[in-house]
C-alpha cells in the first residue's frame, strides 16, 4: 500500500491530480482495555498498516468521497446538515462535520487502506485520523494532534454513533516508531515509551480471529454503562478514582456483574502502569505475565472475550510467547502476542492447524511494527 496507489485511484475516479496524500496508522493496544472511557490508562502503539487518503479541495461546498473498501462514490454537501445513514462514509464525513467551523471548501477524496477492518486494530481511527490531518492541512485549521484526536472521537461518538473512548485516535495521531504511547485519559497527558523489541529479536504478533465485531452494536455500550453505574454507586466521577483498596467496598455495594466489570477496569489501570514500569526495566517476564492477567480479566470479569481469542492466546503461549492477550474492544477481533521473531512461522502454523481442527474461521497471523502516527505523505 502506498501514496502512489492512492494517487492513481484518485486520478482514475475523478480524472485529475489530488493536491496531496495523508495517512494514519491502525493501532494495537499493548495493555489497558476499556480503561479509556473510564478516565484511566492505555498503552497502544501505531502499527505498520495504514489508511491513505488522496484529497483535493473543490471550489464549491460539495464532497465526493470513495473508498477501495466499498463500491461507488458518496456525495454530500457540507454545512447544510449533519451526515447520517451513510454507512462507512460517516467516518470521513463525521470528521468534516465536527471540523465544520473550519470548512472553507468542499473536497474530493479517495481512500485506500491495509488496516484490516473490524479486526480490533482500529481501522476506524485510521480513516478518521487520515481525513482529520488532511482537512487540518487543506482547510489550514492549525489544530494540534491531541485536539484532532478529540475531533476523531466526537465524530465516532456523535456521527457514527459508536460510544468509543479517546485511545484509538490518540494512538493513530501521536504514535512514534519503535514506541508505544502511554496515555492518561483523564489529563490527556502522553508519554512515548520506547519498546526496544527489535534489539531483543522480538515482535508483536497479531492473531486476527476473523470474528467480526461492531462497536455500534450492544456489547461495548452495555459494558460502558456498567462502568458508569459502578462509578456512580461508588460515589466517584469515574472508575479512575478507585484503586484495588476499594475493591472490598465495591463488592459490598455492587451487584456481582457490575462489581466484576468495575474490578476489571480498576485492576487493568494498575496493570498498565506496572507494564510500562516493567518495560522500562526490561523485565519482559513481568510484562508477559501482566498481558496474561489482562486477558484473564477480560475473559472472566469483563466478559468481552470469545473462544477464538482465548484459544489464540493459549496457542501463542504454547509456542513460547512472552505474553499474549486479546486487544481492542472485544467480542471478536485480534489477539496480540509478544514473541521471538523466529517463532512467527511456528505460531502461524499452530494457529492455522488448531483453528481448522476446531472448525473456527481461518486465522490471519502477522507481525506488526510500532510505527509513526498520522502524517502528510505527498
Ligand atoms: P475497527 O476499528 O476495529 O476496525 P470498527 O467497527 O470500529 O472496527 O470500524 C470499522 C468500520 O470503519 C468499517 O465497517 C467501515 O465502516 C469503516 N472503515 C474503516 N476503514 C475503512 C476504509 N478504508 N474505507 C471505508 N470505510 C472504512
Ligand atoms: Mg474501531
Amino acid at each position: 500500500m502506498s501514496s502512489q496507489e492512492a494517487i492513481n485511484g484518485f486520478k482514475e475516479l475523478f480524472g485529475y491530480e489530488p493536491s496531496g496524500v495523508w495517512s494514519a496508522p491502525g493501532r494495537a493496544n499493548l495493555i489497558g482495555e476499556h480503561t479509556d472511557y473510564n478516565n484511566g490508562f492505555v498503552f497502544p502503539f501505531g502499527i505498520d498498516r495504514r489508511t491513505y487518503v488522496a484529497l483535493s479541495t473543490r471550489k464549491d461546498m460539495n464532497v465526493r468521497i470513495s473508498s477501495s473498501f466499498a463500491d461507488g462514490v458518496v456525495e454530500f454537501e457540507l454545512g447544510k446538515r449533519k451526515p447520517k445513514n451513510l454507512d462507512w462514509a460517516l467516518y470521513p464525513l463525521g470528521i468534516a462535520w465536527v471540523m465544520r467551523q473550519h470548512a472553507c471548501c468542499g473536497f474530493d477524496a479517495y481512500i485506500i487502506s491495509d488496516v484490516p477492518v473490524g479486526a480490533g486494530l482500529s481501522s476506524s481511527a485510521a480513516i478518521e485520523c487520515a481525513v482529520a490531518v488532511a482537512l487540518n492541512d487543506v482547510w489550514e485549521a492549525g489544530i494540534e494532534p491531541q485536539k484532532l484526536a478529540l475531533i476523531g472521537q466526537e465524530a465516532e461518538n456523535d456521527v457514527v454513533g459508536a460510544p468509543t473512548g479517546i485511545m484509538d485516535q490518540t494512538a493513530s495521531l501521536l504514535a512514534k516508531k519503535d514506541s508505544a504511547v502511554l496515555l492518561d485519559c483523564k489529563s490527556l497527558e502522553t508519554e512515548l515509551v520506547p519498546l526496544g523489541l527489535d534489539s531483543q529479536g522480538l515482535v508483536v504478533a497479531v492473531i486476527d480471529t476473523k470474528v467480526a465485531h461492531r462497536h455500534s452494536d450492544g456489547g461495548y455500550r452495555v459494558r460502558r454503562e456498567a462502568c458508569e453505574i459502578g462509578a456512580k454507586k461508588m460515589g466517584v466521577e469515574s472508575l479512575r478514582e478507585l484503586s484495588e483498596e476499594d475493591l472490598p467496598a465495591a463488592q459490598e455495594k455492587l451487584d456481582d456483574v457490575t462489581f466484576r466489570r468495575c474490578k476489571h477496569v480498576i485492576t487493568e489501570n494498575r496493570r498498565v502502569i506496572a507494564a510500562v514500569d516493567a518495560l522500562k526495566r526490561r523485565d519482559l517476564a513481568t510484562l508477559g505475565e501482566l498481558l496474561l492477567q489482562s486477558h484473564a480479566s477480560m475473559r472472566d470479569d469483563f466478559e468481552i472475550s470469545v473462544t477464538e481469542l482465548d484459544v489464540a492466546v493459549e496457542l501463542a503461549m504454547e509456542v513460547g510467547a512472552v505474553g499474549a492477550r486479546m486487544t481492542g474492544g472485544g467480542f471478536g477481533g485480534s489477539a496480540i502476542a509478544i514473541i521471538d521473531e523466529s517463532k512467527m512461522e511456528l505460531l502461524t502454523e499452530h494457529c492455522k492447524a488448531v483453528f481448522a481442527k476446531k472448525g473456527f474461521a481461518e486465522t490471519n497471523v502477522f507481525a506488526v511494527a510500532p510505527s509513526d502516527g498520522a502524517r502528510r505523505e505527498a
